[in-house]
C-alpha cells in the first residue's frame, strides 16, 4: 500500500499542518500507515467558522438537492468501498472483510435516511377560528461529530447523513486511531457540496474540548466511552450546547430453557467476538438456565475454538488484533486478575501467524464458565474478547440480573418460542433489544432507533428519530 500524508480538510481545502503523527499498524509494529496532520485549536475555529458561513446558504437547499447529494455519496462510497476498507482495517486492526461489512451498513443507512428525509420536515399546520398555526422544523448551524476507532466508518456516515439533510453543517473529529479511512472517505464525497458544508480536523482531547466548547458550534454528536462523554458533557455547559451520546454497553444475551443450542450458540459467539469483542453493543455477558448448561458450554467452547488469530488483512483470519495499546494492556490486566481470582477460564482458538505474535495487539478468545453474577468480567464494558457464561434459574431472577446494571445499550433474547421471547424483551431495560440475533435486519436498520438508555447515551441515531436531534422546532402562530 501506498504510504499515504493525510492533511485536515476545511472549506474543501487540504490543510498541512505543522507536525504529523506516525501511525502504525495495531497487527504489525513494525508497518507505518501514514502520517496524519495534527491539528490544534486554531484548526477548529477555522473549521467551524467554514461550517457556519457554508450553513448560512446550505440551510437554505432545497431538500430535495440535499437528498440528492446524499445518495450521490453513497454510490461514490460504495465505488471506493474496497480502497476504503483496506486503509481502515490497516490502521484500526479490524478485518476487513468485516469493514467492508461496515461500509456497505453505512451506505445503506444512508440510503435509508435518504429516503425517510422526504417527509421527516414536513410542517405540522392546523387553523380554527382564531388563528393557524405552523410548526416547522429548523437546521440547528454547526455541528460537531465525534466519532471513536471501532467502526469508524459507519460513525462517520451515521452523523454526515441526517445532519445534513436537516440542514446543518458538520465539523468532524476522527479518532486518532482511526483517523485515515474516515478523513480519505469524507474528503471523497466533500467535493459534491457546498465549500465548508463538511470539514475535518485530526486530534485527540486536545482538539475534541476545542470543539466542544467553540461558542458557533450548537450541537456535539458524540460517540465514544462514557468517561469523555462525561467530559464533554461538562464543556457543552458553558454554551448550553445539545448533546447526543452515543455510548457503550454491558450487553446480556439471556438464553431460554427453550433454545436450540446447536442453532443460537454460533450467532452468540459471533455477536460476542465480532470485531474482537470491540463494538458498542457486542454480548459482553450470556446467562445459560442450568438445566442446559453443560451442553451450552460444551458447543459455545467448541465454536470459540475454530476462531483463527491473527493480522487483519490476512484472508484465513477469523479474529484480528486489538485497536491500541490501551486496549490490550486493559484487556489483558483483566485476564490476569481472572486468573489470579481463580476463574474457572480456557484460552481457544489457532494461532495463524505465531512469528508476528508479539508484534501485534494479539489476544486468544477467553470463555469463562461459572462466573458470578457480580464478577468484574460482568459488571464492567470489557470491551475485548472475553465471553462469561453466568448461570441461572428463573426467568424472573435473569430479567433482573440482566437489568442489574447502569449500561442500557443492546441485549438479547434467545428462544424457540417468540411469544416468550418478546415477552422477556419487553422486560428488559435496553435502547436495543434483538431475538435470535444479535444486530439489526435490514428493516431494522432503518427503522429501529439506534442508541441507549440509563448511562449508554442520551438520543438516537438512525430512523426518522434521528433528525429531531439535528433540528430546532418553530411555532409561528397567526392571530385572525
Ligand atoms: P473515547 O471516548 O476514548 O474517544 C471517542 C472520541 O472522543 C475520540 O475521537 C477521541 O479523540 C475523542 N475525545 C477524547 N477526549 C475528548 C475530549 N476531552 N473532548 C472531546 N472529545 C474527546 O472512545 P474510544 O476508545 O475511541 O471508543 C470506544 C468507546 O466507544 C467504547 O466505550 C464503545 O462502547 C463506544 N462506542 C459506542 C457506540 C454507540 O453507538 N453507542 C459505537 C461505537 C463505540
Amino acid at each position: 500500500m501506498i504510504l499515504m500524508k493525510v492533511n485536515l480538510f476545511i472549506n474543501n481545502k487540504e490543510i498541512e499542518a505543522d507536525s504529523y503523527t506516525e501511525l502504525k499498524d495495531p497487527g504489525r509494529f513494525d508497518d507505518v500507515v501514514g502520517y496524519v496532520a495534527d491539528g490544534n485549536a486554531n484548526h477548529v475555529d477555522q473549521a467551524v467558522q467554514a461550517a457556519y458561513q457554508a450553513f448560512l446558504s446550505w440551510r437554505k437547499t432545497p431538500l430535495k438537492e440535499k437528498i440528492s447529494l446524499i445518495l450521490q455519496s453513497a454510490n461514490m462510497i460504495e465505488n471506493a468501498k474496497s480502497e476504503l476498507a483496506e486503509i481502515t482495517a490497516k490502521e484500526n486492526g479490524m478485518l476487513v472483510d468485516r469493514t467492508k461489512g461496515e461500509i456497505a451498513m453505512g451506505i445503506a443507512g444512508m440510503r435509508n435516511l435518504a429516503d425517510l428525509a422526504e417527509t421527516a420536515f414536513d410542517p405540522q399546520q392546523m387553523e380554527d377560528e382564531a388563528g393557524w398555526v405552523t410548526v416547522e422544523k429548523r437546521p440547528m448551524g454547526v455541528i460537531a461529530g465525534i466519532v471513536p476507532w471501532n467502526a469508524p466508518l459507519v460513525l462517520t456516515m451515521q452523523k454526515i447523513a441526517p445532519t445534513l439533510l436537516a440542514g446543518n453543517t458538520i465539523v468532524i473529529k476522527p479518532s486518532p486511531f482511526a483517523t485515515m479511512g474516515v478523513t480519505t472517505l469524507l474528503k471523497k464525497i466533500s467535493g459534491l457540496f457546498p465549500s465548508g458544508v463538511i470539514n475535518i480536523v485530526h486530534g485527540d482531547a486536545e482538539v475534541g474540548s476545542a470543539l466542544t466548547t467553540h461558542p458557533i458550534v450548537r450541537k456535539i454528536s458524540f460517540t465514544g466511552g462514557g468517561q469523555t462523554a462525561k467530559m464533554v458533557m461538562k464543556s457543552a455547559a458553558e454554551t448550553l450546547k445539545g448533546i447526543h451520546l452515543e455510548l457503550g454497553g454491558n450487553d446480556p444475551a439471556i438464553v431460554l430453557d427453550d433454545a436450540d443450542i446447536e442453532e443460537v450458540v454460533p450467532k452468540i459467539v459471533e455477536g460476542t467476538f465480532r470485531r474482537t469483542g470491540q463494538f458498542c453493543f457486542a454480548i459482553k455477558r450470556v446467562y445459560v438456565p442450568r438445566s442446559i448448561y453443560e451442553d451450552f458450554y460444551k458447543k459455545v467452547v467448541e465454536v470459540t475454538d475454530a476462531y483463527t488469530i491473527g493480522h487483519q488483512l490476512n484472508k484465513n483470519v477469523t479474529m484480528g488484533p486489538l485497536n491500541n495499546r490501551q486496549q490490550y494492556t486493559n484487556v489483558n490486566a483483566l485476564i490476569e486478575r481472572m486468573e489470579k481470582n481463580g476463574a474457572n477460564m480456557v484460552k481457544l482458538g489457532k494461532v495463524l501467524e505465531p512469528n508476528d505474535w508479539d508484534k501485534g495487539y494479539y489476544i486468544q478468545p477467553r470463555v469463562v464458565r461459572d462466573v458470578q453474577k457480580d464478577a468484574e468480567v460482568v459488571t464492567c464494558e470489557q470491551f475485548g474478547p472475553i465471553l462469561p457464561l453466568i448461570p441461572y434459574d428463573s426467568v424472573e431472577e435473569v430479567i433482573k440480573l440482566a437489568n442489574d446494571s447502569e449500561y442500557g445499550l443492546g441485549s438479547s433474547i434467545w428462544s424457540s418460542d417468540s411469544e416468550r421471547a418478546l415477552h422477556v424483551a419487553r422486560e428488559i431495560e435496553a435502547g436495543l433489544t434483538f431475538i435470535n440475533g444479535h444486530g439489526q435486519t435490514p428493516l431494522g436498520l432503518k427503522y429501529m432507533p439506534f442508541g441507549g438508555v440509563k448511562q449508554s447515551g442520551i438520543g438516537r441515531e438512525n430512523s426518522t428519530v434521528v433528525f429531531d436531534e439535528f433540528i430546532e422546532y418553530q411555532g409561528i402562530n397567526y392571530h385572525k
